[in-house]
């Protein structure tokens, strides 16, 4: 099945060509219509199975059709990651999926200095991949705000929990709005991961695991 027949336009279709990626893969070819149909989502996905593709195409195809400009320090979408070499792994990827488009994306993570983070947010960023202390750090700081965040990944959930991160989960949270739409992948399904999901989503779950 080709990529547009997943709803995906072209400036996002012409991007992967130029990656080389022929056809989706099976978690893409799942996640995709389900994630652009604005469902939450619960995925059982590996590294390498594509499924950084999977949620971050489709949130840039419902952003870039937003009538919206992007207010100062707001975001569209936070992806939250455990390591920050997931959070510049991610963000790399992003870059090169928005490459046709007017998508704006960027990593925040801890052991470097905050200042450079918080001058690139002042304009506002379409999708942040962030690392949760220091998400927390750059909120408390009132560096960023969430009044315009859309959506919410939690991606590697089950190493979050195993690196301590669900108290962190919990207070970035509740800081979102309600009205927002829900992403969580996970390598393992576990009783943790279920309790993160439960906590930050609805009725309205897709469970695919
Ligand atoms: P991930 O599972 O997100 O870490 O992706 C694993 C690798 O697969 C990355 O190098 C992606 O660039 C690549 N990839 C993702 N989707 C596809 C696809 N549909 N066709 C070919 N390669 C892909």
């Amino acid at each position: 099945m080709p990529f547009a027949k997943l709803g995906l336009s072209s400036p996002l279709v012409q991007a992967i060509t130029e990656l080389g990626y022929k056809t989706p893969t099976p978690i893409q070819e799942q996640a995709i219509p389900a994630i652009l149909s604005g469902k939450d989502l619960i995925a059982t996905a590996q590294t390498g199975t594509g499924k950084t593709a999977a949620f971050v195409l489709p949130l840039l195809e419902q952003f870039s059709k937003a009538a919206e400009p992007l207010r100062g320090k707001r975001i569209r979408a936070l992806i939250l990651v455990p390591t920050r070499e997931l959070a510049v792994q991610v963000e790399a990827s992003v870059a090169q999926y928005a490459k046709h488009t007017p998508l704006t994306s960027m990593a925040a993570y801890g052991g470097v200095d905050t200042a450079p983070q918080k001058e690139r947010l002042i304009e506002g960023v379409d999708i942040l991949v962030a690392t949760p202390g220091r998400l927390l750090d750059l909120a408390h700081q009132r560096a960023l705000h969430f009044d315009e965040l859309q959506v919410m990944v939690l991606d590697e959930a089950d190493r979050m929990v195993d690196m301590g991160f669900v108290d962190d989960i919990h207070k970035i949270i509740v800081r979102l709005p309600e009205n927002r739409q829900n992403l969580l992948f996970t390598a393992t399904m576990t009783n943790d991961v279920r309790a993160i999901a439960h906590a930050f989503s609805d009725s309205k779950m897709t469970d695919m695991a």
